[in-house]
């Protein structure tokens, strides 16, 4: 390509932006799209992806148009560009009649660059039709994993984008997305009909954000300490559901903190207000449901803290991700139970998702129940899961500042799967390990488990070590939770050579603090 458009792009990033220089894939992308080329870029939230599209729609003839989901921040994103001194606009169903007119002329009359438009605006025939009666630079597809059905945030709006390449064919398609794994890129090309796209991965990694994941064991004690490690910062607490996100503000609120709830069953002018401190105040800590995070700037969040698994990999990177924004030190923490990973997949089971997609759910969930048990760098492996290498020690995360001991599970797993298998295979885990432990309630007496040889024959062992070794299990596939029958564990073949002593196992230890350790409880 000519040297010349990449140097004009320099200048502009000097000139308009004031930065010095590109980041990451920034200059690849740009060019190809200068190239004229469909281009998929898949960078970190934070990573700059706006640059990429921005800076060849300016350098291009024509309008760039820019398709987004987050009406709520069109109208900052043109404001800023603005006052860069870009023509800029936005189009969606905020905006008065009148204004909507005003902007159509603008574009006709080329005095718009860039035009922000939400998916559904941008589809009705008729804008198609009036966006053929002038020159369009590229189009931009932000959030674009929102086309796929494989991907955590699947709108049908963003779906139907992929006749744009019929309407304008000639036209490069920026597709931008924070989400990367293999499958949702694929997804979104074809989708959105994107022709041999250039396919740009920006680095993941985020040194300043420390992860440490822990099994649940008192899960409001735990919680206290670690925030007792960020006095007057603030923070994100993530929460499953809506009732737990009250509960657990109000109390954080009792023990002297400034919490404030988030969820979408709260009024919007309460949701309004408590992001508006959230942002605006110091060392509030907002306590959450993920409806709360997508599109929040707030540099200096120091810790994000989960109190229940996220539904994958993924997600948890996207939440965690808010944390540290400004490149110094915070923490991704996180408390998690085998529960959690029950009530997940009994979430997937009752979804209405087909088959497959329900099957893709189950494995995205444990594949993030085995990253919360790794025994080696957790940067590392979440890296790993981004298809991007790393050191094998970052010495930034929990598993490198303070390395897990392996121990011979083997007999202790055996005594697991005979209890699994005695019980019939038709119990939770709550029921299974009790009659491991010899514990006589109500459904072991109804049940005659009490009568089991396996009763009662993991009494050495805690209750915490015995849920270890059970999330354990599930990770190296040797059990399986049936979501569909109320979270029965059940053996997978594999665990037949197991339970007949041909092969042995080596067991993670878990790091929880002994004052943690009565039984696991709910928030
Ligand atoms: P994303 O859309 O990937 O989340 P943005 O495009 O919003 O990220 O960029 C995040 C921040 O990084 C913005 O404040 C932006 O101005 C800044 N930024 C982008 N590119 C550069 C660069 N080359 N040098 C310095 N800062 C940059
Ligand atoms: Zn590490």
């Amino acid at each position: 390509m000519s040297k010349t458009m990449m140097d004009q792009a320099r200048a502009l990033l000097r000139e308009l932006y004031g930065y010095d220089d590109f980041r990451g894939e920034q200059p690849h992308a740009i060019e190809s799209l200068l190239n004229g080329r469909d281009t998929l870029v898949i960078m970190p939230t934070g990573g700059g992806k706006s640059m990429c599209y921005q800076i060849p729609a300016l350098l291009r003839e024509g309008v760039g148009i820019v398709v987004s989901p987050l009406i709520a921040l069109m109208q900052d994103q043109v404001s800023a560009l603005q006052q860069l001194g870009v023509p800029a606009a936005f189009l969606n169903s905020t905006l008065p009649p009148q204004a909507q007119q005003d902007v159509l002329h603008a574009l006709q009359t080329q005095q718009i660059k860039l035009l922000y438009i939400a998916p559904e605006r941008l589809l009705q025939s008729a804008t198609l039709e009036q966006f053929k009666s002038f020159r369009v630079a590229l189009f931009a597809i932000d959030e674009a994993h929102c086309v796929s059905q494989w991907g955590h945030d699947f709108r049908q709006d963003y779906l139907a984008l992929g006749v744009l390449k019929d309407h304008f064919p000639d036209v490069p398609v920026a597709a931008l997305t924070a989400t990367a794994d293999q499958r949702t890129r694929e997804d979104i090309a074809q989708r959105l009909q994107l022709h041999e796209p250039t396919t740009l991965v920006g680095g993941f990694d985020r040194p300043n954000i420390r992860y440490s994941v822990m099994p649940r064991a008192n899960a409001r004690r735990q919680l206290l300490n670690f925030l007792d490690r960020f006095p007057g910062d603030a923070g994100i607490v993530y929460c499953l559901s809506r009732q737990k996100v009250e509960k657990t503000a109000q109390w954080l609120v009792q023990q002297g903190y400034t919490a404030l709830p988030y969820h979408a069953g709260l009024p919007a002018d309460m949701r309004a207000e408590h992001q508006h401190r959230f942002l605006n105040e110091d060392g509030v800590i907002m306590v959450a449901t993920i409806a709360f995070g997508m599109g929040i700037d707030k540099p200096n969040v120091r810790f994000v803290a989960h109190l229940d698994l996220p539904k994958s990999i993924e997600a948890y990177y996207q939440e965690t991700g808010r944390a540290g924004r400004d490149g110094e030190p915070a923490e991704a923490w996180m408390i998690y139970g085998l529960q959690d990973v029950v009530r997940l997949a009994q979430m997937v089971d009752q979804s209405g998702l087909n088959d497959q997609m329900k099957r893709f759910e189950r494995q995205k969930l444990n594949g993030l129940l085995g990253w919360c048990e790794v025994a080696r760098c957790r940067r590392q492996a979440l890296l790993a899961y981004f298809d991007q290498a790393a050191p094998d020690h970052c010495g930034n995360c929990d598993i490198c500042l303070n390395p897990p001991e392996m121990w011979d599970g083997t007999e202790a797993a055996q005594k697991l799967l005979s209890a699994i298998y005695r019980t019939g295979q038709r119990f939770g885990a709550g029921h299974v390990l009790d009659t491991l432990m010899g514990k006589v309630t109500e459904k072991v007496t109804q049940n005659g488990h009490d009568r089991l040889s396996t009763f009662g024959i993991g009494q050495e062992r805690a209750l915490p070590d015995w849920q270890s070794v059970l999330r354990q299990l599930l990770v190296h596939g040797f059990v399986h939770i049936d979501a569909d029958r109320f979270g029965a564990i059940r053996l997978d073949e594999s665990a037949r050579p197991l339970l007949r002593g041909e092969v042995r196992l080596q067991l993670r230890k878990d790091l929880i603090k002994a004052e943690y350790m009565s039984s696991e409880k709910k928030t």
